[in-house]
């Protein structure tokens, strides 16, 4: 289901611009607009989950070629050899800002633990 107020949605539906780098069978990858590595990329599945929390069995195999996606995508971004990192957000105190799933695939830079 598409959210009209949701900006993935929107984004996923090209009524909001965005630098898309990639797509495959139900999965839309963009640039990070306020990037926080050299790579930062948004993997935006384009059904509409609000958080992790959220999925149900019903997703278990989209959230695997979502990780998957992730994976071809830091390939040819030559993210192996040095490394880089998935991350999901789930719930305000995690941080999360925008409310329909996403992973975060960040590399280019050496990448700190634990995350702040
Ligand atoms: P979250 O904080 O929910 O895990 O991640 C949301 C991400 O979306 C942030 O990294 C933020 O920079 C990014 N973002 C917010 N608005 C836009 C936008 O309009 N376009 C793009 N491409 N990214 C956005
Ligand atoms: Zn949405």
């Amino acid at each position: 289901m598409s959210h009209a107020e949701c900006l993935f949605c929107r984004i996923a539906a090209r009524a909001v611009p965005a630098e898309v780098v990639g797509e495959a069978d139900g999965l839309l990858a963009v640039q990070d607009i306020n990037p926080q590595a050299p790579t930062h990329l948004l993997i935006i599945p384009t059904e509409h989950i609000p958080t992790l929390a959220d999925a149900t069995d019903a997703h278990t195999a989209l959230l695997g070629r979502t990780v998957q996606f992730a994976n071809r995508l830091a390939r040819q971004h030559q993210l192996v050899p040095s490394g880089y990192r998935l991350v999901v957000n789930c719930g305000a105190g995690a941080g999360q800002s925008v409310w329909h799933l996403h992973l975060h695939l960040l590399g280019g830079r050496p990448l700190r633990w634990p995350p702040g």
